[in-house]
């Protein structure tokens, strides 16, 4: 992981936005290291770099071929709503430019699309015409419950409820499900869970090995090695172009360290990594 100047293809980029505040509650949660960096005021997209400055990050990758951004924080992106608009606005001065991201990516832990009807009104359905293309949810079990002690909240809200009110506004809806013994750590419970992932009316599911504080796959926590050959055949073999299963292993990782997927974290550097610093 370095600071790097974007040289060679870049397939996608992440901008990590907004204070930092979550109403999640992870016991391990990955956004904690970059949230002293975040601005304190919802509406500013990075306390280090002017809007400016992101617009030449965005174009400078767009000319290096990313036609997909991802909208991530280091705490949950829907609670600085301001800082969102604003990113889409310079995304969209991008277009006007002749420079379009196609796909546009908000990284989301669900819970107030899913609590706030409100919220989704007044900004979902907005994002959704400035280009916002798919909201993806953090999915650790299709049961409430479990969802809710996962992410330390009393209550967490129904998923038929969060991917209705995003289809609702005109956007796709994508399961991320982070594969460990502690959830969904067999060919099995993948199974179950991908099948109550569509019913409830995912559009696709992506799923990866948990990986520990070194950016590595977590050996403990992780499936099997078994397991993972077997559920990453049952992805193949199911996926249609529907409903799209993916299990992104190293390759996918590699992607970062080519410096084909680059992140902009909250204090201001480009780097080929996702969630260190
Ligand atoms: S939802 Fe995400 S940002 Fe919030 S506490 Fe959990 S891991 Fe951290």
């Amino acid at each position: 992981m370095h600071e790097i100047e974007i040289t060679g293809n870049v397939k996608s980029v992440s901008v990590f936005i907004g204070t930092g505040k979550c109403n999640g509650n992870c016991k391990h949660c990955a956004g904690l290291i970059h949230r002293k960096y975040a601005p304190d005021e919802d509406g500013v997209i990075n306390k280090n770099l002017s809007d400016g400055d992101i617009y030449k990050i965005l174009e400078s990758c767009h000319y290096k071929g990313a036609r997909s951004l991802s909208i991530s924080s280091s705490g949950e992106p829907t609670l600085s709503p301001k800082s969102v608009t604003r990113l889409l606005e310079l995304v969209d001065f991008l277009k006007s430019d002749q420079l379009k991201y196609n796909k546009i990516n908000l990284y989301s832990n669900g819970i107030r699309i899913g609590e706030d009807e409100d919220f989704v009104k007044t900004y979902l359905s907005d994002w959704s015409l400035w280009g916002l293309s798919s909201v993806y949810i953090t999915v650790h079990s299709a049961d409430e419950k479990e969802n809710a002690k996962i992410y330390g909240v009393p209550s967490y809200p129904s998923l038929r409820t969060i991917v209705s009110r995003i289809h609702n506004v005109g956007i796709s809806a994508r399961a991320n499900v982070v594969l460990s013994k502690n959830s969904v750590g067999s060919l099995e419970s993948f199974m179950n869970l991908v099948s109550q992932l569509k019913d409830i009316g995912f559009d696709n599911v992506s799923a990866w090995p948990v990986r520990n504080e070194d950016d590595k796959v977590d050996e403990l926590l992780a499936p099997s090695k078994e397991e993972m050959e077997k559920i990453c055949r049952f992805a193949v073999e199911n996926s249609t172009n529907s409903f799209v299963i993916r299990v992104l292993g190293e390759e996918h990782h590699e992607l970062y360290k080519t410096g084909q997927k680059l992140t902009l974290f909250p204090n201001g550097k480009l780097l080929n990594t996702w969630c260190n610093n």
